[in-house]
């Protein structure tokens, strides 16, 4: 490799957490060592930029991390950094010691955050997609969503159980705000009768159709898994006219929340995260800013932030269609 483009760079972990950050950090960390570059782990995401929270790392600062879900950095929201002055400040805090490059793991915030920087201040940036939602463009899958998927898939799977023994019907609430990848594959995964995702259009009356056909045709577990930002009504309001249309049906709702977010990442979510760490320091080192390391088709590749956050990734028509002929 030629002479690498920065000797400093910091690291630092935004938004919402996802399994999975940890390892992106220690791959972050210990590339940045094999190529000799001084690496600074930045606490509490942008707050921590401005405030100057930062620790230098070394190999050995991320020993026995690789296996444990969350951020050893924290992460955070900030408003101020939304803000002309919250950034100066963070662009001194970086002048301060040096640094040359920002490795920001997150979402599209911390995506948008990052392109505005170094749009006005010009210190490289490159992102590293860490989300459980899955819905950034420019790469195939996002850090935590496996782990999370699994999380919820062991959930359903585990409902089903006392649905089917009690012949009731669940609504099962995952996340994802804007997209419903945890929703689609998870209700395939675990024999779903419905899924309900924001990107499909949908009435009240093609559940009911479904339940009918389900009736009719002895379907013993009726769980109906719903995207968080799916658009019909709330989980709640489902359930309720469902029960108005069924008054026969025994219906329950759980909503699985947080505890899709922790827990160990999966094995595909550390090679992932392990191939992007490295990925973001290697961008780095060429002189690569204001783009994001994703792997596409098995492939290392840098997408434009702008892009990635304006895109989207499509949801699989296929998948919809399997999902469909399977339930019946
Ligand atoms: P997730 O998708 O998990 O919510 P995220 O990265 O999208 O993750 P956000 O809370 O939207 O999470 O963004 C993280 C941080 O990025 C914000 O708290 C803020 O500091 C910064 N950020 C977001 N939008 C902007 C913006 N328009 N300008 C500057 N900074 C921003």
């Amino acid at each position: 490799m030629t002479e690498s483009q920065v000797k400093k760079i910091g690291v630092l972990t935004s938004g919402g957490d996802a399994p999975g950050m940890n390892a992106a950090i220690r791959a972050v960390v210990r590339t940045a060592n094999y190529y000799q570059l001084d690496c600074f782990g930045i606490r509490e995401g942008y707050s921590g930029l401005m405030e100057g929270n930062f620790t230098k790392m070394g190999p050995r600062s991320v020993n026995n991390i690789i296996n444990q879900g969350g951020t050893i950095l924290k992460s955070a929201r900030s408003l101020e950094f939304k803000t002309k002055e919250g950034r100066q400040k963070a662009f001194e805090q970086c002048q301060k010691i040096g640094i040359e490059g920002l490795v920001c793991i997150g979402g599209d915030g911390t995506f948008t955050g990052a392109k505005i920087f170094y749009e006005e201040f010009g210190i490289k940036v490159i992102g590293i997609p860490g989300t459980i939602d899955n819905d950034i463009f420019g790469t195939d899958h996002t850090i935590g969503y496996d782990t999370a998927l699994n999380t919820a898939m062991e959930a359903i799977d585990k409902i089903r159980d006392t649905a089917t023994s009690h012949n009731r019907v669940f609504f099962v609430e995952v996340m994802g705000r804007d997209a419903g990848f945890i929703a689609l594959n998870s209700g395939v995964a675990t024999g779903s009768l419905d899924i309900l995702i924001p990107e499909k259009k949908y009435s009240i009356e093609n559940l009911f159709r479904n339940f009918r056909k389900a009736k009719k045709s002895g379907k013993s577990s009726n769980i109906v898994v719903v995207a968080e930002g799916e658009k019909l009504g709330s989980i709640y309001e489902l359930a309720q006219q469902t029960k108005a249309e069924f008054p026969d049906f025994d219906i329950r709702v759980s909503v699985l929340g947080h505890t899709q977010r922790g827990g160990a990442p999966s094995c595909a979510d550390r090679v992932l995260a392990s191939r992007l760490g490295y990925g973001a320091v290697i961008g780095l080192m060429e002189g690569k800013t204001n783009v994001m390391a994703g792997i596409r088709a098995n492939q290392l590749v840098y997408t434009p932030i702008g892009e990635a956050i304006k895109k989207h990734n499509e949801m699989n028509g296929d998948l919809i269609k399997i999902a469909e002929i399977l339930a019946t």
